[in-house]
């Protein structure tokens, strides 16, 4: 086990100092000693081998939902230096390519809502494709795969699924610029994302019918379009097979090509090249295709819900209007000041969001005063929360994603069985459809950290700041 001590620069962190092949220290963010928890999942093994990476600057970050990734940690953030033969690897982005979460706003309160949440949940089960493989609000031909994967949410506006202002509220405004067209996105990815746009996916993944119970900062909440009482919808997935396949395929193709560039890694999980090499930028294309590919995914799941909120509650009360959209999966050149100097940066972010601070020009004009909204997901029997980013944010401007599982998946089907987890919610009032028994004991919340300390360890670390806590009224399960 890493030596972990509490760092001198600030409360809510500890620090691995430099060892053997380590170029930089572990930072993980956390209120209280992180070894206990994380020494299980090795997560913080996964640290170390990172603070390794050819390029790398700053530190190897773990946010306070740090957990055991492939390669990676879940929860990591690792930027490296691209014109200092500073690598990008596929690890570092996750399987689920820019998976992520978005908010929308509903016209309405709980009260309202309340004698329409059955029929609302129904109609929201009907609509919604989940599970492994299966469905699809759109299916989609070639040539419509094409603009999908280079134009990502905008196309599916301009294709009628939203409107104009959605964009504004999407993390580069829906679409990430340089994405592979052509033979960087293998056959078997394209035909495992031809029939899965409009989808869940697996158990992690949700949509949930939320309350805002509480409001931290009015202004933000309200630059943001969130008030107190008010119902809201959050959507986590991601790219699904196609996200999948192109990670599987450039991870083979660089664990081949690494030797060439002198790339040695502690872990063959974490197979990287340069930035620059064509490896590299082949990566880095058919990663923004899948990114484009999962912004889409969640535009067109916003539109079933959409359909079913209009559908109960009439095109002005069930109007939906987004607040943010974020990726918690992604690797992004950025430019950030390094020893005082900016330099170009490949920052990868895997189970970690970005946390754009007050005044950055990425911002849409009505949050240049309050930055970026940051959404966390916690559990769907406890609660979620909004932050916002802040001046100076560390680990560049990043923060947590979630509350972080504590459990696996079978352990914690072994500690509740599904039946009781769904009547115990329920009689809590939260509505559940979708998935099996067993599905759902595997996201039960006791499988994740208390969501509450997780965000106060993410606040009291000056990484993002509270805006409102949102708690569960209904969940659409993977
Ligand atoms: P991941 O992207 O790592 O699969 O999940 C992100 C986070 O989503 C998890 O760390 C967990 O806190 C949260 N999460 C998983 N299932 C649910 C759910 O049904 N409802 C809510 N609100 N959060 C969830
Ligand atoms: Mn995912
Ligand atoms: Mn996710």
């Amino acid at each position: 086990q890493p030596r972990i001590e509490a760092s001198a620069e600030g409360p809510g962190r500890y620090r691995i100092a430099p060892t053997g092949d380590m170029r930089v220290p572990g930072v993980v963010f956390a209120t209280e000693d992180p070894l206990p928890q994380a020494a299980g999942d090795q997560a913080l093994a996964q640290v170390v081998n990172v603070a390794a990476l050819p390029g790398i600057v700053g530190a190897s970050y773990a946010m306070p939902d740090v957990h055991w990734g492939y390669g990676f940690p879940i929860g990591g953030v690792a930027a490296t230096d691209v014109e200092a033969g500073g690598v990008v690897s596929p690890g570092g982005v996750g399987f689920d390519i820019s998976c992520g979460v978005r908010l929308l706003a509903a016209r309405c309160d709980r009260a309202e809502l309340a004698p329409r949440l059955p029929a609302v949940m129904d109609s929201l089960g009907a609509r919604i494709p989940r599970g492994a493989g299966r469905g699809a609000v759109w299916e989609l031909s070639d040539s419509r795969l094409d603009r999908v994967l280079a134009e990502g949410a905008r196309h599916a506006v301009d294709s009628g699924h939203g409107v104009a202002r959605d964009l504004a509220r999407c993390e580069d405004g829906g679409a990430l610029t340089g994405a592979a067209a052509g033979g960087e996105v293998g056959r078997r990815a394209r035909e495992r994302g031809l029939g899965q746009l409009g989808s869940l996916g697996s158990g992690n993944h949700f949509l949930e019918v939320q309350e805002v119970d509480e409001v931290y900062d009015e202004a933000a909440a309200e630059a943001m379009g969130v008030r107190a009482g008010q119902v809201c919808v959050m959507i986590h997935c991601g790219s699904r097979g196609l996200g999948h396949q192109i990670c599987t395929d450039h991870v083979r193709t660089m664990d081949r090509a690494m030797r060439r560039y002198g790339v040695r890694v502690a872990d063959r999980q974490l197979a990287a090249v340069p930035v620059t090499s064509p490896e590299g930028e082949a990566y880095l294309r058919a990663m923004a295709a899948a990114a484009n590919y999962a912004r889409a995914n969640r535009q067109l799941l916003s539109e079933a819900a959409r359909r079913a909120f209009t559908g109960e509650l009439g095109t002005e009360r069930g109007g939906l209007d987004l607040v943010y959209d974020i990726s918690h999966n992604v690797a992004s050149l950025e430019t950030h000041r390094v020893d005082g100097a900016p330099r170009r940066l490949c920052v990868h972010r895997k189970g970690a969001t970005r946390a754009l601070p007050p005044g950055h020009r990425d911002l849409p004009p009505e949050l240049a005063e309050v930055g970026q909204p940051v959404l966390i997901p916690g559990t769907m029997g406890t609660a979620s929360y909004l932050l916002t980013g802040v001046e100076g944010g560390g680990a560049w401007h990043s923060a947590c994603h979630g509350a972080g599982r504590v459990r696996s998946r079978h352990g914690a089907a072994r500690e509740i069985g599904g039946g009781r987890l769904r009547a115990d919610l329920e009689s809590r009032g939260i509505a559940v459809r979708g998935t099996t028994a067993r599905g759902l004991a595997e996201e039960a919340p006791t499988a994740y950290k208390d969501i509450d300390a997780v965000v106060a360890a993410t606040e009291s670390a000056g990484l993002a700041r509270r805006v409102a806590r949102l708690v569960p009224l209904g969940v659409v399960k993977g």
